[in-house]
């Protein structure tokens, strides 16, 4: 299949996407306005509402995740009403952009990249001015720091107005995630990091709140409407073209996940979490983000021991890896290792071992 001189992916997304995958997308093309359309939609929207652990629904559009972000932001954003972004990285800034660049106003509580965000903050925040949302980062790619989404959604919860808009882009199905009991009116995820599919569809699960708040936001484009996408959904279809093969992959994706249940994936990158930072802190690297916060995903490594990251990757690379160097101003500072998706601890080792012999350790 494919070329011969394929490097298994271990940057945070695209991910490595098991062949078994690959070959779902091989199926043979159907419209999408056929019952054999509408009965793959109808097979997602179940097996997705129990990955997302909701009750209520889940969009699938063919973008990838800064779709989604886009989407968010225009259809829970009221003119004249603010939004409250929590930033602390790469794509949590980026988000915060998205959302000024579609004409919303933002507030935003900013922290030091590899510090997560404290319920206490945004409790301040929320007594001072109201706000139509709060956006957050679950799992903060760029610095390897989870948020304790549940305990700041149990602070923002009882605001009614306002509502809790999760990106969990690289958290989803490797970090646990649960949208009815903690209460999050929107997380949102793209194919390629945990869900460990091939880039060009996102996802999101939404609250009935969400398309409450949707219906009085004016200008709220087409492609992104809330409104429009969920009188599609039930009627299992989409408004526009979508992605149909990448479909058939997250079809196949998510019954091996419910095969191997959510639970145990997420245990199984909890344990990949302490493999990975147990080896940073042995080697004297040490771990970016602040402890209490490691994500179970992806591992931001400090580089303690200053290694040349170029170098590194070069050397991987003959191994058969496809490494990171780092993102955004911490780029070289750190590299990150991921250890998402349908990576096996068993693989991870492997990763260990030639990084190992690449220190000389
Ligand atoms: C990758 C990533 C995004 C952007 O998603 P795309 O699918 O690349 O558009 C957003 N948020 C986080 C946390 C990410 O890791």
């Amino acid at each position: 299949m494919a070329s011969a001189n394929h490097k298994r992916l271990v940057i945070p997304g695209p991910v490595e996407v098991r062949p078994e995958i690959l070959q779902a997308q091989t199926e043979w093309m159907i419209g999408h306005r056929t019952k054999a359309f509408e009965e793959l939609f109808a097979r997602l929207q179940d097996k997705l509402r129990r990955a997302f652990f909701t009750q209520s629904r889940v969009f699938v559009h063919g973008s990838s995740g800064t779709g989604m972000w886009e989407g968010a932001s225009r259809n829970c954003i009221r003119d004249g009403k603010k939004a409250l972004h929590l930033v602390g990285g790469s794509f949590s800034e980026r988000w915060a952009e998205i959302s000024q660049l579609n004409g919303k106003q933002i507030d935003v509580i900013n922290v030091e990249w590899g510090q997560p965000h404290r319920p206490e903050m945004v409790a301040e925040a929320l007594k001072k001015e109201t706000y139509d949302a709060v956006c957050v980062v679950h799992n903060e790619t760029s610095t390897g720091v989870t948020n304790p989404i549940k305990d700041i959604a149990a602070v923002v919860r009882p605001y009614e107005d306002t509502l809790l808009l999760v990106d969990s882009v690289s958290g989803f199905l490797g970090a646990e995630l649960r949208v009815d009991e903690w209460g999050l009116d929107m997380a949102l995820t793209s194919s390629q990091k945990a869900f460990a599919l091939p880039p060009g569809l996102a996802f999101a699960a939404i609250s009935d709140r969400v398309l409450e708040r949707a219906k009085q936001v004016s200008n709220r484009g087409y492609y992104f409407d809330f409104v429009e996408i969920e009188a599609s959904l039930k009627k299992n279809n989409t408004p526009a073209t979508p992605p149909v093969s990448l479909m058939f992959a997250a079809d196949k994706q998510l019954d091996d996940v419910m095969a191997e249940t959510v639970e145990k994936r997420w245990a199984r990158h909890l344990q990949m979490r302490e493999m990975t930072t147990t080896w940073a802190e042995a080697r004297e690297f040490g771990v970016f983000a602040a402890k209490g916060y490691w994500s179970p995903t992806i591992t931001c490594v400090a580089n303690g021991r200053n290694i040349n990251v170029d170098d590194m990757a070069k050397f991987m690379g003959g191994k058969g890896f496809s490494m990171d160097k780092g993102y955004g101003k911490i780029k070289g500072k750190t590299f990150r290792i991921a250890h998402m998706g349908d990576m096996q601890p068993t693989e991870l080792e492997t990763i260990l071992a030639g990084l190992d012999e690449f220190i000389g350790q």
